[in-house]
């Protein structure tokens, strides 16, 4: 997560349905889930998903993305057992708000990262930081949009950082991919989503392994729909609810990030808004209950990612900006789009 929004009017609360598979007794789970035959989500078990072992992938953008998910990697992870974890970007953009240098701040933010995976259970060795710099990645979708010779070297820099995404997922060589759900809510978000799709479908056809993909929604509309699909959303859509353990593992990756704390306390504030107009139709939900509870879904292979989520524009990317340039979709993500996954 990321960004220095604020908020909107958006409210986006659904009483807390708990997955069946949260219920299996503990020797269920002890048998070795069958590999799914495909990617598509009516192939994928959440049992095989959220397996502790295998080679997972989890790629982010941003150091604190993985807090969305927080607890389903502590149940994979488990002490150190298994999976990957790669870092896009460094984490620079925030930079200018705070008087670091970019350079200073990503260091803050990367070694913030590698406490938090500590705290969920995973080593550093399992931590790979692509370090792209955020500053870069919004100039240059601001060049996207803007055409003519400065369109065409920005599209090649995409290019190219989805390469060095596909050497590091080639190294992971996993068996089934975590990231941020395509959402329209962040673009660096949807930009790692991109990247990842498309050495994906590269590794799937060299190998014929189904590599499924499993996208967790952390917010859109500002952040007023946060770790949580929007209501409308036609996706696939699964929840568990995390144990006790995995509830303190989540908090203490909060508390990993002394930089994001504003940005948590902001998340806590929507949370609470959320939790009233629960409240008021009969389904009280607390701070701690909502955390508790994360959505998660396969993504449809066959997705159409020079669509938005979103049928209006402005819905895209709120409030977020390079310079004052608005980032949208339609100018600025769709072309990456079309020249990552149809080059
Ligand atoms: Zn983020």
């Amino acid at each position: 997560m990321r960004g220095a929004n604020r908020y909107g009017i958006w409210e986006h609360a659904s009483p807390v349905v708990l997955a069946a598979e949260s219920k299996k007794s503990p020797a269920a789970a002890a048998v070795e889930p069958p590999s799914p035959p495909s990617p598509h989500p009516s192939d994928v078990s959440s049992a095989w998903a959220l397996r502790s072992g295998g080679r997972p992938l989890f790629i982010f953008a941003h150091q604190d993305d993985e807090t969305v998910l927080a607890g389903i990697i502590a149940r994979i992870v488990g002490d150190d057992r298994c999976g990957t974890f790669v870092w896009w970007t460094n984490g620079d953009g925030l930079a200018p708000l705070t008087g670091e240098s970019p350079r200073a701040y990503a260091k803050i933010r990367m070694a913030e990262a590698a406490e938090a995976m500590r705290r969920l259970g995973a080593q550093p060795h399992r931590k790979r930081d692509l370090d792209s710099s955020e500053i870069e990645n919004y100039r240059r979708l601001t060049h996207v949009a803007a055409g003519g010779q400065l369109r065409q070297a920005a599209l090649h820099y995409f290019m190219v950082e989805a390469e060095r995404v596909e050497r590091a997922i080639r190294e992971a060589d996993p068996d089934r991919v975590f990231l941020l759900a395509w959402q329209g809510g962040h673009p660096e978000h949807d930009l790692t989503h991109l990247m990842t799709v498309r050495a994906v479908q590269k590794l799937r056809q060299e190998t014929g392994r189904p590599i499924p993909i499993i996208q967790c929604p952390a917010y859109e509309y500002v952040i007023l729909c946060a770790l949580r699909f929007n209501p409308w959303f036609d996706g696939d859509r699964r929840r568990i609810e995390l144990s006790l353990e995995e509830r303190q593992k989540k908090r203490a990756v909060f508390d990993a990030y002394p930089s994001q704390q504003d940005l948590f306390r902001r998340f806590e504030q929507v949370v609470k808004v959320v939790a009233k107009f629960s409240a008021l139709r009969g389904h009280p939900v607390d701070v701690e209950s909502y955390l508790a509870v994360e959505e998660f879904g396969v993504v449809d292979p066959e997705l159409d990612y020079t669509r938005s989520t979103h049928r209006v524009e402005a819905l895209n990317y709120i409030n977020d900006d390079f310079e004052g340039i608005k980032i949208r979709f339609d100018t600025m993500i769709r072309p990456v789009a079309e020249i990552l996954l149809f080059p």
